[in-house]
């Protein structure tokens, strides 16, 4: 099939300079603190369900909501809680966190069983599996896996995506998971066409990663599963970005992929769905990608949820090969820069980058000129510098009048802007303070 692609959007240069490297597993050491944030998720913080010293195992859930839009948390480890109290996530927001020392013994939860047949299982069954196990969309936006797999009854979902394109620049982890978890992808997506009976399925994948496409064109034997390559331009990872590509269908302003019959999965989500539903594995783990031309030991490392980034890097063998000009978990489009490596891998972080000066610094910021180029390029037709305008001026009324809520701070505006003016950051924060009055 032909490659496909969205409207507008930027080609950055790429700098996967991990895609060949395996995944490698990396254990916290004896006696690591593991740290685990009540918001790991979009929706409710959770909140503790263990107290300090009580002793916990792999897998027990230690944190929950009694709020719908939430997803439970479980210790990666076993070990002891050593305290409860205010931390700072990757995502830049303090929260309440649960600090459990690692025992090195890894005892598993008794709860962790596995599931004979899931075909046995109705949709209701599965999805509370599903919710058990924390699962959330682990592409970065956390969205909750259980409420997206139980839509209203209203809408009538046709197309699952596994959405394998990994558009940012530097990110390997899903690459990685591709080639070396083939039967696993497949296996949960078997489990939710099983869920939808009535559904067909697209395993997007971006044209950088043609050894991924040809083994799953292989390995693929449903006749309801079609591989569909992208063409390799950013943000084609983007949810409405990855259904128009490939159905041509546009997401209404202020919709969801549901509101035009498509459910889009991350691919690792998928995997943590297949992990949950056949072995009773709740989600404990990540692949993070550890890259940057600061990085003396790049690679991509399976790391369990709670581990520090400084405790990964030490595990790993690796440290600076100069110091950071900047450090970012997530990719260099939407990752969130950090002063510490002192807080934990959550359930949606990707990467840590450690930049040098040469990969990071931005020119100060000009007057802009009106040349257009954000407009250009702006994957969701908005204008991004009247946008940054009434952004910078508090005009609330004015930015949802020209539909700055539609943004998905993708950062394209600012990339191409060549006056480096600080564009989505602008929109972002109007449009976080205006989602947080509601
Ligand atoms: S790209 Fe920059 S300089 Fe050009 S119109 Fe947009 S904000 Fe102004
Ligand atoms: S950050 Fe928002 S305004 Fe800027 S290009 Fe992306 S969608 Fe458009």
């Amino acid at each position: 099939m032909a490659n496909t692609s969205f409207r507008r959007g930027i080609h950055p240069p790429e700098s996967k300079m991990t895609s060949d490297l395996p995944i490698r597993q990396i254990l916290p050491k004896l006696g690591a603190v593991m740290v685990y944030p009540m918001i790991q998720h979009i929706g409710v913080p959770c909140e503790p369900i263990v107290e300090i010293g009580d002793e916990v195992c792999a897998g027990q859930k230690i944190a929950e909501s009694t709020h719908g839009l939430s997803s439970v948390i479980h210790s990666s480890v076993s070990g002891i809680v050593k305290d409860i109290r205010i931390t700072l996530s990757p995502r830049g927001v303090r929260c309440k966190g649960i600090f459990i020392e690692n025992d090195d013994k890894y005892t598993e939860h008794p709860s962790i069983q596995p599931n004979a047949d899931y075909k046995a299982k109705n949709r209701d069954e599965l999805i509370t599996i599903i919710r058990e196990a924390g699962i959330v969309g682990l592409g970065g936006a956390g969205f909750p896996a259980h409420i997206k797999l139980n839509p209203p009854p209203d809408k009538k979902i046709d197309t699952i995506f596994i959405n394998a394109a990994e558009c940012e620049p530097y990110l390997t982890t899903d690459h990685r998971v591709l080639l070396e978890e083939t039967e696993k992808i497949l296996m949960g997506l078997d489990i939710l066409l099983h869920m939808f009976p009535e559904a067909g399925a697209i395993i997007a994948i971006e044209d950088n990663k043609p050894d991924a496409v040809e083994k799953f064109n292989k390995l693929n034997k449903n006749e309801r599963v079609t591989v569909m390559t992208l063409v390799t331009k950013y943000p084609q990872g983007a949810e409405r970005q990855v259904v128009y590509a490939c159905t041509g269908k546009e997401v209404p302003s202020g919709g969801l992929p549901l509101d035009v019959g498509c459910l889009v999965h991350n691919v690792d989500t998928v995997i943590a769905i297949q992990q949950a539903v056949v072995n009773g594995m709740p989600l404990m783990r990540k692949v993070i990608t550890v890259t940057g031309e600061a990085a003396s030991n790049p690679g991509n490392y399976e790391v369990r949820l709670g581990m520090t980034f400084s405790d990964l890097l030490e595990a790993s063998g690796g440290g600076f090969t100069s110091e950071p000009y900047k450090i970012v978990v997530g990719g260099p489009m939407m990752g969130v820069a950090q002063y510490t490596l002192d807080i934990p891998v959550i359930k949606i972080s990707s990467a840590l980058l450690l930049l040098t000066k040469e990969e990071a610094l931005k020119p100060p910021s000009e007057n802009c000129f009106r040349c257009g180029k954000c407009v250009d390029h702006c994957p969701m037709g908005l204008v991004p510098l009247d946008l940054n305008y009434y952004a910078d001026k508090g005009d609330g009324k004015r930015f949802l009048k020209f539909n700055g809520l539609d943004c998905i701070w993708c950062a394209c505006c600012s990339y191409i802007c060549p006056a480096h003016r600080n564009l989505a950051q602008s929109i972002y924060i109007m449009r976080q303070e205006i989602l947080d009055s509601r």
